[in-house]
């Protein structure tokens, strides 16, 4: 049961933080792992630190999914390094920060670019080699922000990662007869490099209106997706769970057990 060796697995955002706990777990597995990201420099670090973790092979691809073109090429360079493609982990996404009053129409584009775009354009890339596989895998990484809660300075990122969610469901119903599963996992805070950097004291303020204590990790992320790619969850798809430690679930602060 449970067996991933084997597959092949892109991980979009693969190179930082959430991804790279995807990957992390996907090669401990035994999958065969691309991690996909801009700079090559954190590809070939995340590369370095993920090979030998498991039995299958760990590849980099500098890719931007807000470019059909990259994408397309990065499906390319996947299918000739591993055969084919089983597992699409369309995980890479930007969160900076802009208040409403204030954000550009730049601002919004880019966002959307990569959170929305980005996702359709890795599908779209990737999707002959899903079809073929016979049993595709489709993971978005969305958010609890935007689809069940809101955050002052990100009414853009939570529209991308709400706007996740549509396409999810559409694209769920579609790929349906080719035997491809579409699914979301919506993390709650993560302790990723960049969360580490704002500090113990803002840790330690998260951790108190979380239920269970304590932020998540980025393998508690990459534990859901591994269970998604698996044949035994071939009859889930369309759905958007969380993986937040219970965080969406207090009234208000006061309902966290101390
Ligand atoms: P992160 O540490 O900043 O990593 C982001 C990854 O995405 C990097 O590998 C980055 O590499 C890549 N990336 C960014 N833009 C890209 C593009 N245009 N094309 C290809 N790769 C790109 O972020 P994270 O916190 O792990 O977040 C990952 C995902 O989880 C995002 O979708 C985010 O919205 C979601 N999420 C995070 C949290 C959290 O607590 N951390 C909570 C909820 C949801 P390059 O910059 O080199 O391209």
């Amino acid at each position: 049961m449970f067996s991933l060796a084997g597959k092949s697995v892109v991980v979009t955002g693969g190179s930082k933080g959430i991804g790279r706990g995807i990957a992390s777990v996907f090669a401990a597995a035994g999958a065969n792992v691309a991690v996909a990201a801009r700079s090559t420099a954190d590809i070939d670090a995340a590369v370095s630190a993920l090979d030998g973790v498991g039995e299958g092979a760990v590849i980099g691809v500098a890719a931007d999914v807000s470019d059909p073109d990259s994408c397309r090429a990065m499906a390319a360079a996947v299918v000739d390094a591993f055969g084919g493609i089983d597992v699409l982990c369309a995980n890479a996404g930007i969160f900076p920060e802009a208040p409403l009053a204030t954000m550009t129409p730049e601002e919004l584009a880019q966002v959307l670019d990569v959170n929305v775009k980005g996702n359709v354009f890795a599908v779209q890339a990737c999707l002959p080699w899903l079809i073929a596989s016979g049993r595709g895998r489709v993971i978005l990484t969305s958010s609890i922000t935007g689809p069940i809660t809101g955050f002052p300075g990100w009414s853009h990122y939570g529209a991308s990662k709400a706007a996740q969610l549509g396409f999810m469901r559409t694209a769920a119903i579609e790929l349906a007869p080719q035997a491809i599963t579409v699914n979301a996992i919506l993390p709650g805070n993560i302790l990723t490099e960049g969360l580490a950097d704002m500090g113990d004291d803002y840790l330690a303020g998260m951790a108190r209106v979380i239920p269970a204590g304590a932020l998540g990790t980025p393998a508690d992320i990459g534990h859901l997706a591994a269970f998604l790619a698996t044949d035994e969850a071939a009859y889930i798809t369309g759905q958007a769970i969380a993986v937040d430690g219970g965080q969406v679930l207090p009234e208000s602060p006061d309902a966290v057990a101390p």
